[in-house]
């Protein structure tokens, strides 16, 4: 029999070629990959190599990363191999330090120490000229971004990191940078865009040995289609991303795949195989404390239980997705498991319950209404930089040495089209422009979800008087004052735009129309009372009149503002200084 390699004394070269090879492997068969990067830590000990000790070191801990070991050992071997690089002025292995270290510290939430560290390692490798690794930096800090909600600065670092890994021949990185612009994409409803760059991912991802990035980028595709209701183009890529995943040990991915895979199943009926997807799926989140899967996990095996009229294991399913909801602190998956408890406590006939649970639910709802009116607004600013990306991406690609600078260009100009796009530019409120837009959001959502919504048009009395008397100037001061009114007086979650000239208009979310009276008249009462001597010792009285609609009579956003200003104009003839909401809601 031959001898057992472990036997054998290996050279500094072969320790090496140990630990290149784990690397190689790393993603496609971690597994392997961290027995070879203890099989080298072993051989750099006994022949004493140092640098062969730290590479096999940081290797094994990013091995146990990817496969979802605990934490506290594999960071005291990571602490070990990163001071052991930073002594030997290992700037490539040091930078791989600085990137595990950091991705570590996203597990764990902690995101603003995560990307100061991607940052020290951008720097550094920007410093060294190491493409590979910006690139990889850029892609991850966008990646804490996106689960962030932080769209045009996820948009920036990918378009960026995009260019890095186009311009290093890395098909790896570009993946994963299309593969996030996918899912930037689809937060922001660009569904058909979306899908166009996963397949994209997926395409560059098969043309690597990466089969953890092919895993990736098929799960992402799936998830997709999955969720567009696509189930059948679905199916093949949420089984590919699972085939792959069980391949590479990659835990999260294989977690992943499982929780797509057994939604579509649901969805398709076959409660068996879903049932057996989740309950493999769920140890799995566990062990790499993904929350908002063990969540979703809870969630939808509620629904399958409902689907089989088995109401007992529905209600432990949903106490424990609050539970998981609660721990992670959100509000959106904590709203849903709230009001599926409520309507199974109302199945059941207990009123108490099912009204506990209902409150509970309505205040999720509300606090996700500030957080969510200002994700859907970054979430236009993103896409208008999403459609100028994807018309640059293709000239760029045409014409390869104009790319830089277009690239520049465009983001030099990004913080410009930024404000210019939205903001009126005398009060710093929103433009007519972007209140159109908000509009036909809010008014589709409205309608969607059978909410209220109400629009107030309001214009400033006999202006042209004070333009005249007292000069442009403090006319200007005037509507600047107005708007300040306006915008402290309304909730954060209303819309206030300057319609033009004059005129303003808000917009007011989740608002009855005897409610957006009240409201509108107290405006009206502010900007009366208010001192205007402060602005002109001769200004005695600024007066506004409010014309009011709501949803309910409306079938388009225009006809609401129509019967917005029909109200106003009425509220002009009946004398000024005064709210008219329109006849039918006036009692
Ligand atoms: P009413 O009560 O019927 O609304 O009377 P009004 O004088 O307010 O209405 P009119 O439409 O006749 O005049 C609007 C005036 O608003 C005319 C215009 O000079 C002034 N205006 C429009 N935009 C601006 C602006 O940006 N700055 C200043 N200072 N004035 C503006
Ligand atoms: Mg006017
Ligand atoms: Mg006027």
């Amino acid at each position: 029999r031959p001898q057992p390699p472990a036997r054998t004394r290996l050279s500094p070269e072969q320790v090496d070629a140990l630990n290149a090879e784990a690397f190689e492997l790393r993603m496609s068969d971690t597994p392997r990959a961290l027995h070879l990067a203890q099989q080298a830590h072993d051989q750099a000990l006994a022949i004493d190599h140092p640098r062969g000790l730290a590479y096999a070191l940081l290797r094994w801990s990013l091995c146990e990363f990817i496969l979802g070991e605990p934490v506290a050992p594999l960071q005291a071997r990571l602490d070990r191999a990163h001071s052991l690089l930073e002594a030997l002025g290992e700037v490539p292995g040091f930078l791989e330090a600085l990137n595990l270290q950091a991705l570590i510290l996203a597990r764990q939430s902690a995101y603003e120490q995560s990307l100061l560290l991607h940052q020290r390692g951008l720097e550094l490798a920007r410093h060294h000229g190491e493409l590979e690794a910006e690139a990889r930096s850029l892609n991850n800090m966008a990646g804490i971004h996106l689960a962030l909600g932080h769209l045009p600065e996820a948009m920036e670092l990918l378009q960026r990191s995009l260019e890095r890994a186009e311009h290093a021949g890395s098909l790896a990185d570009q993946a994963y940078a299309l593969g996030q612009l996918g899912q930037l994409l689809q937060s922001i409803g660009e569904m058909d865009l979306a899908v166009e760059h996963l397949q994209r991912s997926l395409l560059c991802a098969r043309q690597t040995q990466d089969l953890a990035r092919q895993a990736t980028s098929a799960l992402s595709l799936g998830s997709l289609l999955s969720k567009l209701g696509q189930h059948a183009e679905a199916r093949p890529h949420l089984e590919e991303a699972l085939t792959l995943s069980r391949r590479t040990g990659n835990v999260s991915d294989l977690g992943q795949a499982l929780l797509g895979l057994g939604q579509s199943c649901l969805a398709q009926d076959e409660t068996d195989a879903a049932l057996a997807a989740f309950e493999e799926a769920r140890p799995l989140a566990q062990r790499v404390g993904d929350i908002p899967s063990l969540c979703s996990i809870e969630l939808a095996l509620a629904n399958l239980w409902q689907a089989r009229n088995e109401l007992a294991p529905v209600q432990s399913a949903l106490e424990r997705a609050l539970g998981h909801a609660s721990d992670g602190r959100i509000s959106a998956l904590a709203g849903r498991a709230h009001l599926a408890l409520s309507e199974l406590a109302e199945q059941r006939g207990e009123h108490a319950l099912a009204l506990q649970h209902y409150k509970a639910h309505h205040a999720c709802e509300q606090r996700l209404l500030g957080e969510h009116s200002q994700q859907r607004l970054r979430g236009l600013f993103a896409r208008q930089q999403a459609q100028a990306l994807s018309q640059e991406l293709q000239v760029a690609r045409q014409a390869d040495q104009e790319k830089q600078a277009l690239l520049t260009q465009l983001s030099a100009q990004a913080d410009l089209l930024r404000q210019l796009s939205h903001e009126d530019a005398l009060t710093g409120l929103a433009n007519r422009r972007w209140l159109d837009l908000l509009l036909e959001q809010e008014f589709e959502r409205a309608a969607r979800f059978r909410h209220p919504l109400s629009l107030a048009m309001l214009d400033l009395d006999h202006f042209k008087d004070v333009n005249d008397r007292f000069g442009h100037a403090v006319g200007d001061a005037v509507l600047r004052q107005v708007g300040r009114l306006l915008r402290d007086h309304c909730r954060r979650a209303d819309v206030v735009a300057r319609y033009g000239g004059e005129e303003f208009t808000l917009l007011l979310v989740e608002t009855t129309l005897p409610l957006a009276s009240q409201l509108c008249d107290k405006l009206r009462q502010q900007i009366e009372t208010f001192d205007w001597h402060k602005l002109h010792p001769d200004l005695q009285r600024i007066t506004v009149s409010i014309g009011l609609a709501g949803n309910a009579e409306a079938h388009t956003p225009a006809s609401l503002c129509a019967l917005a200003d029909a109200q106003l104009y009425s509220a002009k003839s009946a004398g000024r200084n005064c709210v008219r909401p329109p006849p039918a809601a006036a009692d």
